[in-house]
């Protein structure tokens, strides 16, 4: 056997579980070899991370790549979007994939696995998106979680945009994904109440973007959430309430948890940094998202949410359309792509306005950056901590270091940022993937296709992350 190359990652502060210390990383080709006091080990390359917070490779898995919507399709590709997702500290991420009319769901994975091929940078999977809920369809959901997609996706609302399943079709889903080991997302927007809003304002020729905004208010979201409590309180199944965005839904969920219920919820980096007043500037069509960005007040509690635990974890619903996409909703905000570009910066963005600003700890962080993403979708142990044994997924990151976050700074592939001179503490000096120095400072080193598909199975135990 070839010997493994080896990498010494000296004198950074590792943060595993709940403790921040000192540790020395051996990395042995694609995983860590051992953590701890190994000042008497030598290595092929030998780094110095004194100063340098050690963290996990970050996970997210709520991104849309290729994504075809609304006339349009997110720019984010598998070269593009991992090229990103490398710069930003994220290690493994997992991709919608929209089921095709007329089209096994099987084929939701082959789509992805050719659009990845010879592109992607880092390690990636696949959540089906189920949009036509017939019985071959019903009869594939075994087959998917069996292939390492045990994710399946549904939306209660963009009827318009043929995405929408009913309730009824949502149940049965559910009940095959309980059964066969899977877990049901959905995205939990009331679609009656927003099409009633969207054609009043329209019609009123209310159609500027805040009015996008008004037409999805929070009680759009609580009563979408609700009827999802009542199904996994019906099934038993396990729901996952993806990108939520209200205060009474942190409490809903968070008395659904005490009841009993399998549910876990996540928000997105951009309600946490982010409020609705940008869609109130000129250009606000950029900030145009579902559900919508909202006020402090509810921001705020969001942030409490994530610090009490009712919020397991943060994605980056990484949607990018191109500026020229976006301006379809110059003139009505419902025709705007609804989306915003955000894979390369919520590590940075959630350790500036979290951990720097006192508002959670570094434990913390890396738990909804990387721990439970990882958890929850089945990623674990390979993926999400530094554990001996796990891939070499890992971030070294500078938490003095001040920049300046704005569209010349970061590496996605929109010709806009959603994030405009934002004053960051801390950044990402060096990012491996399973062993493989792939960021060194500005530079990308990785080969395209070197990432990998990750078939995921969930923990079969169901235990509930913290
Ligand atoms: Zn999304």
């Amino acid at each position: 056997m070839p010997k493994m190359r080896t990498t010494l990652i000296r004198g950074g502060a590792a943060v595993i579980g709940q403790t921040v210390s000192q540790q020395d990383v051996l990395i042995q080709g694609e995983h860590i070899a051992a953590l701890g006091k190994l000042s008497d080990h030598k290595a092929d390359i030998e780094i110095d991370a004194s100063g340098l917070l050690v963290l996990p490779g970050a996970v997210d898995t709520h991104v849309h790549f290729n994504d075809m919507f609304m006339n349009t399709i997110s720019v984010h590709d598998y070269y593009t979007g991992t090229l990103a997702a490398a710069y930003g500290g994220v290690t493994s991420l997992i991709d919608f994939s929209n089921q095709v009319s007329g089209e096994p769901l099987m084929n939701t994975l082959k789509i992805k696995k050719d659009e990845a091929k010879g592109k992607a940078l880092v390690d990636w999977g696949v959540h089906p998106v189920i949009t036509q809920p017939t019985p071959n369809i019903l009869e594939e959901i075994p087959l998917v979680v069996e292939e390492g997609a045990p994710s399946v996706k549904c939306y209660l609302t963009y009827r318009e945009e043929g995405l929408m399943v009913k309730e009824e079709d949502l149940k049965r889903i559910l009940e095959s994904l309980q059964k066969s080991g899977g877990m049901l997302m959905v995205h939990a927007e009331d679609n009656e109440i927003i099409e009633e809003n969207v054609k009043r304002f329209i019609s009123s020729g209310l159609s500027k973007p805040i009015y996008h905004a008004q037409s999805r208010p929070p009680e759009a979201e609580n009563r979408a959430i609700r009827r999802c409590l009542q199904l996994a309180k019906e099934t038993g199944g396990r729901v996952f309430i993806v990108h939520l965005a209200s205060d009474e839904g942190v409490e809903l969920i968070g008395a659904a948890k005490l009841e009993g219920l399998d549910v876990i919820a996540e928000t997105c980096t951009h309600y946490l940094i982010l409020t609705e007043k940008m869609l109130e500037r000129d250009d606000g069509i950029k900030w145009i998202c579902s559900p919508p960005l909202r006020s402090q007040s509810i921001q705020d509690k969001l942030w409490e949410g994530l610090e009490d635990g009712r919020l397991a974890m943060v994605t980056s619903d990484d949607a990018a359309y191109s500026w020229e996409a976006k301006l379809y909703g110059a003139q009505r905000f419902d025709e705007c792509p609804n989306g915003i570009p955000g894979i390369e910066a919520r590590l940075n963005l959630l350790y500036s306005e979290g951990v720097a600003k006192g508002r959670i700890a570094l434990p913390r962080f890396v738990e909804l950056v990387s721990t439970t993403p990882a958890n929850v979708f089945g990623l674990a142990p390979q993926k999400g901590s530094l554990n001996s044994g796990s891939d070499a997924d890992i971030v070294l990151f500078d938490p003095k270091a001040k920049w300046n976050m704005n569209q010349q700074t970061l590496h996605m592939a929109t010709d806009w940022s959603a994030y405009e001179n934002i004053e960051i503490t801390g950044k990402i000096v060096k990012v491996f993937s399973r062993g493989e120095l792939i960021i060194d400072g500005n530079r990308c080193l990785a080969e395209k296709g070197r990432g990998r598909y990750i078939r995921r199975r969930l923990d079969s135990s169901r235990q509930k992350p913290t």
